[in-house]
């Protein structure tokens, strides 16, 4: 990127810093005050990243992999403690905070140990007539990358983007939610207290709110890597137009599961019940939807009912999830269910009138129209929506007709990867929810207000990386020189020999 201002100076920070404090959403109690940077403070960060970049880039790879699998061993080795911030921050319970981890740190690890093999250079064939020269693709660091990432899932989200930049060799600048700037600025330290030796600056934080979130998006940076919702996807993107910042965009899902009329109905309803409420339903690839062919409809819904007995949100021991980490979030969830109501769909399990405050029981609506908020927008609650189809076939474009496009499940027995392919979605699993999460090598995704652009896997590496496409003339075919302003005749013979040799039609192709 251009003018890129490389020195940190005390005129690039802020001389009056404003600051805000982070809420337990179970108690509303401090967990801490952080600074609400403004576009100088951030400037200076960025510089501090920019700065580190080309060292971390310039190490060996495998001493890469060594400083990450450092910081990998030294999260575990504290998980209960980052377990215990996470519940305070954000409000699930402590053992799904201690999942979210593990989670997270097979996508380190996996990162660190493939991104040598994922991205060396490749020697790449050169056709008949460069056959004199040789090629390679190189994928190389951007430089610095931004991370601006979201409250629900505060560890794996971001590392989801972190693990896979750092790992192909590039300095980060993370920037979690206002609603998560304990957890984000936890990770941060844990790397400098895990790899002392590696170079200053090469994960840097920025805290603030959204204000925040577009300066970094105008900072230079060489890539945002957001995740959050579509509506601040739109504008992240619109701010990275400005200066052609490349972007990631991993945004809201309205994710359906289809229930095929032979499908294991006691398996589906279990998930269903794990994967739309676990969180409080706060979960991007959660289940919001369901659609169930009529001829199991019934059962499936008393399994269902089965399957959310006595399940609540509580911030004890015994409680299944927690409050709703924001007051907002509670309110559209509210929206929703009094919508699909209003419009025809039945609660069949919970209750129509959902209760004030943070802690939202279960609610299962039957049957409400297609048009309603709860089946359109991305509830990001303890709500499902479960709509009887005729088929399979109908149920496949109630799915795709979603503008929302992230993932999907499906449940049977029969050509169920028929079923899967067709799905216009980012991922798919088969016979489980949001499995693919916990599989580093699955890319994840979305289509249309989803987002686009993947991370995870090896296409999560590549996304980190410019490709260098590297030629060397290894030596010269005297009197076949078609790079000339003048050639002879025979080189013009030569080269219209070997074209029509090579453009021949294929055998019982059209040959006029
Ligand atoms: P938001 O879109 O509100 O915020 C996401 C991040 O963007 C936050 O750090 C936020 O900062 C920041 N931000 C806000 N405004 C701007 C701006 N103008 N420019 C740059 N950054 C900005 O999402 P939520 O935090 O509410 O997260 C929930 C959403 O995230 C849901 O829609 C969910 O589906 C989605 N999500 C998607 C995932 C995926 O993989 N596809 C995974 C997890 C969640 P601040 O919070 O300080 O305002």
């Amino acid at each position: 990127m251009d003018s890129i201002n490389t020195e940190v100076t005390d005129a690039a920070v802020t001389t009056s810093p404003q600051y805000f404090d982070s809420l337990d959403p179970a108690t509303n109690t401090v967990i801490g005050t952080f600074e609400l940077m403004d576009s100088g403070a951030v400037a200076a960060v960025v510089a501090r990243a920019r700065q580190a970049a080309p060292r971390w880039a310039g190490l060996d790879p495998q001493e890469r992999e060594r400083h990450l699998l450092s910081w990998s061993a030294w999260i575990w080795r504290h998980r209960r403690e980052l377990a215990d911030l996470v519940h305070a921050e954000n409000g699930k319970p402590v053992s799904d905070a201690v999942l979210e981890v593990a989670m997270s740190l097979e996508h380190l690890r996996w990162a660190a140990r493939n991104a040598a093999r994922v991205l060396a250079a490749r020697r790449l064939s050169t056709g008949s007539l460069m056959a004199n020269h040789a090629a390679w693709l190189h994928h190389l660091p951007l430089g610095v990358v931004a991370v601006i990432g979201p409250w629900n899932y505060p560890v794996f989200t971001p590392m989801g983007s972190i693990a896979y930049a750092l790992a192909a060799g590039n300095a980060v600048v993370f920037k979690p939610s206002e609603y998560s700037p304990a957890v984000g600025r936890w990770l941060v330290q844990a790397f400098r207290h895990a790899v002392p030796t590696a170079p200053s600056g090469v994960l840097e934080l920025v805290t603030g709110d959204g204000g925040a979130g577009a300066a970094l998006c105008a900072s230079g940076v060489d890539k945002v890597a957001f995740t959050g919702s579509t509506p601040t996807g739109r504008k992240v993107m619109q701010a990275c137009a400005a200066t052609l910042t490349p972007v990631t965009l991993e945004c809201g899902g309205k994710d359906a599961v289809v229930i095929a009329g032979d499908a294991d109905l006691e398996r589906a309803a279990h998930d269903v019940a794990w994967g739309a409420m676990s969180n409080g339903g706060q979960t991007c690839i959660g289940v919001e939807r369901v659609y169930v062919v009529e001829a199991v409809r019934n059962d499936f819904l008393r399994l269902l009912g089965a399957a959310l007995k006595g399940v609540r949100p509580g911030s004890d021991e015994g409680a299944h999830y927690g409050p709703m980490t924001t007051a907002e979030q509670a309110e559209i969830v509210r929206r929703h269910v009094e919508d699909a109501v209003a419009r025809g769909g039945r609660v069949v399990h919970g209750s129509p009138d959902v209760a004030a405050g943070r802690y939202l029981d279960p609610v299962v609506i039957l049957d409400a129209p297609e048009d309603c908020l709860a089946v359109q927008e991305e509830t990001f609650g303890p709500t499902v929506t479960v709509t009887t189809v005729r088929d399979v076939n109908e149920a496949v474009v109630r799915v795709n007709s979603s503008r929302f496009g992230l993932s999907a499940a499906v449940y049977g027995r029969r050509d169920v990867e028929g079923i899967a392919r067709r799905l216009d979605v980012g991922v798919v699993t088969i016979n489980s929810v949001i499995a693919f999460a916990a599989i580093p090598e699955v890319p994840m995704g979305g289509r249309r207000d989803s987002g686009f652009g993947r991370i995870h896997g090896e296409e999560g590496l590549l996304a980190f990386t410019r490709s260098l496409g590297v030629t060397r003339k290894r030596f010269d075919v005297p009197g076949f020189e078609l790079q000339r302003l003048q050639r002879g005749r025979f080189p013009m013979r030569a080269l219209s020999a070997v074209t029509s040799l090579r453009q021949r039609a294929p055998r019982g192709g059209d040959r006029t």
